[in-house]
């Protein structure tokens, strides 16, 4: 009898319907793993970074250092030179020739002195970024434990109303079946609907009086003409499918 068989798919329905709720809990908590995990990258990538700024710094300010020492070792010779001259005008060229290397020589030391203060700063910098890369790390590996925890949770929760449904499934009309499994896959929703108030209770559009009497009679199945669910009607199922839920809650304990 076609209500019969619109329980058995209803009852089936009620776990899938869990079941896409625990999926999309899964897919959310995955998720929340993925950002997790591309801060922590993001962080891990800024601090290497930031290190090889250090050391690319650290690389320049050797060779400005060396620069300056070869000026000053230059200016150091001149005078030298410049001690044994006797003609004025060599003298004169020889201090105009210190004077464009002392020039220099001050310029570099400027560049240093620079590099010395942007050292400093890219320190501290550096600093910074490992500390909140560690403190991220422990709370994140903290909170990765709690996600995996309840996704585990998740699955098995899933597992469980796996094994109910596929019982409940050994019943259902094949027939039945197939196009409810079609339309669930379509809708992700529930597809086995009540008319409520002379409107589906799936998409809510009313639907006329010949279709209720069709649903109601219940020799068929009657789908909705908007939005292709399949219909019931509600006193067919109710009463019964409570009846039956009660019978199989006392079953267990029946056996003890
Ligand atoms: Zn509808």
């Amino acid at each position: 009898m076609l209500r019969e068989e619109l329980k058995v798919i209803l009852e089936i329905q009620e776990f899938d319907i869990q079941m896409i709720r625990l999926m999309r809990l899964k897919r959310d908590r995955e998720g929340e793993l993925e950002r997790i995990r591309s801060l922590r990258e993001d962080l891990s990538n800024q601090v290497v970074n930031k290190e090889n700024d250090v050391i690319e710094l650290k690389k320049q300010i050797r060779l400005s250092e060396g620069d300056v020492q070869d000026l000053k070792g230059r200016v150091q010779k001149l005078e030298n030179q410049q001690s044994g001259v006797k003609k004025v005008e060599e003298f004169n060229a020889l201090t105009q020739e210190i004077s464009t290397l002392e020039r220099e020589k001050a310029a570099k030391e400027q560049r240093l002195s620079d590099f010395y203060d942007k050292q400093a700063a890219e320190e501290d910098l550096l600093k910074n970024l490992k500390s909140a890369f560690d403190s991220t790390k422990s709370n994140s590996e903290q909170l990765e434990k709690e996600i995996h925890s309840s996704i585990l949770a998740i699955n098995e929760e899933g597992a469980q109303f796996k094994k109910q449904r596929d019982e409940v499934r050994k019943k259902a009309n094949a027939d039945i079946f197939k196009i409810y499994e079609k339309l669930l896959k379509n809708k992700k929703d529930r597809v086995v609907v009540p008319i409520e108030n002379r409107c589906c209770s799936g998409c809510h559009i009313l639907v006329t009086a010949q279709h209720e009497n069709l649903v109601r009679k219940g020799d068929k199945l009657v789908f909705c003409e908007h939005c292709s669910r399949i219909h019931f009607w509600q006193e067919h199922v109710v009463e019964e499918a409570q009846e039956s839920t009660t019978r199989r809650r006392r079953r267990p304990s029946a056996k003890v």
